[in-house]
């Protein structure tokens, strides 16, 4: 019993993809999928945008890398672009998520630290989180499929229940830095925050000296119908990560902050090989060119609204397998009425009805299609997903 060339950390499925158009996915055998995964949350633009594609193809050209030896006139380009839209005004560029995370968390404790209270080192996190897979991510939630084995994790870090505000208060004490929470929960269960949760946490970083750190890896750049899921709230955070959308499938992540938040972070503390090399930046340039284009955020909030329409319409017809939509825009999930099944009807939609989707926490399954889908892919998402709905029994029924 060999190991596999391949680690075999991941429960691979049977689809094995070899080229995408669009919406969809084509695999080793020519069979199509409708592609409501999208790479989750990643293919903002579906497959092989002629957009994305033609400035990747042209910068990998004329220069992919050089370190950050040199200036970076592609970097400060984007940086200044993202800055623009946003509430930072400065951006590391990392090239996954979990190094965003790792750039907040390390950003955070060196604030306190210019500000002469290194006490002031611990993040207070969110049970059911997902920040990513490095040793300071993992030790940053509470989910023991994460954690165990790999103790001992990195100190500082307290959990408490997500949308609890006076459960996170009571947290706060002489070594809090500040707080780490997704805006809208992704793979813990697709958990948009309330409204006074997300606000309370930003009043009580205000009124104690803390910082907000919003990890909208999977819920910003677009997902929810807006630029940045906090808009939704009225409020800004101190510190944000960003990552998945924001290359639409070339690797590139950010961690945006205000000066004020990014004042410990001088020349020599932190640094990354390849993060924000001209092929990455030409990558996060042409995402923006498309979202930033007049409409095309109002088209992600109609295409939400048409989709969870749609599953409103389907859940009465199947009462016994669906409880609740959840989520904003297109990051929508929907959660299962019978226990622990939405990993085999994840599993269902794609090998009997061609969609694929993404099992959660919670007993959610995911939604999370290409921001660019029109009517037409909804329709074609509700016709599989009814009949999914139709012809599925669970194993336990058998
Ligand atoms: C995916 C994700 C991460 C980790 O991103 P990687 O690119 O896999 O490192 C972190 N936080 C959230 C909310 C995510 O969805």
């Amino acid at each position: 019993m060999a190991i596999t060339p391949l680690m075999p950390v991941y429960p691979r499925c049977g689809v094995r993809p070899v080229r995408g158009e669009g919406c969809y996915l084509i695999g080793e055998q020519g069979e199509r999928y409708l592609d409501f995964a999208a790479g989750i949350a990643v293919n903002a633009l579906g497959h092989g945008h002629p957009h994305l594609t033609q400035a990747i193809a042209e910068q990998a050209a004329t220069l992919m890398h050089v370190s950050n030896l040199y200036g970076s006139p592609q970097g400060e380009a984007l940086a200044q672009r993202i800055v623009d839209n946003s509430f930072a005004d400065t951006v590391f560029f990392t090239n996954s998520g979990v190094e965003a995370i790792e750039c907040a968390i390390k950003t955070a404790r060196r604030y306190h630290f210019a500000n002469g209270n290194p006490e002031r080192h611990k993040l207070i996190t969110f049970r059911n989180a997902f920040h990513g897979r490095s040793l300071g991510a993992i030790s940053a939630t509470d989910q023991a499929k994460m954690r165990d084995g790999f103790e001992p994790l990195l100190p500082g870090f307290d959990y408490a229940p997500f949308n609890d505000l006076d459960a996170a208060l009571a947290l706060i004490d002489d070594e809090t830095a500040g707080f780490l929470v997704e805006t809208v929960q992704g793979e813990g269960g697709m958990t948009a925050g309330t409204p006074e949760f997300i606000r309370g946490l930003r009043k009580a970083c205000d009124d104690h000296g803390l910082l907000l750190i919003l990890d909208e890896i999977q819920c910003g750049y677009g997902r929810t119908g807006k630029m940045w899921a906090y808009e939704h709230y009225g409020i800004t955070p101190d510190i944000l990560t960003s990552a998945k959308g924001i290359g639409g499938g070339f690797p590139l992540g950010a961690c945006l902050a205000t000066e004020e938040a990014a004042k410990g972070m001088v020349v020599g503390t932190h640094g990354s090989t390849y993060g924000g090399n001209p092929l990455g930046m030409a990558a996060g340039q042409a995402i923006l060119d498309v979202m930033l284009a007049d409409g095309f955020l109002d088209h992600v909030t109609r295409m939400g609204e048409r989709l969870r329409a749609a599953f409103e319409q389907l859940i009465p017809n199947h009462d016994h397998l669906f409880e609740e939509i959840r989520g904003k825009g297109l990051m929508l999930g929907i959660k299962m009425k019978e226990p622990a099944v939405a990993r085999e009807f994840v599993a269902h939609l794609r090998d009997n009805h061609g969609l694929l989707t993404v099992a959660a926490g919670e007993n959610v399954f995911r939604v999370l299609p290409p921001l660019i889908i029109e009517d037409a892919h909804v329709a074609d998402c509700i016709e599989r997903l009814s009949a999914g709905a139709r012809t599925f029994v669970p194993a336990s029924d058998d």
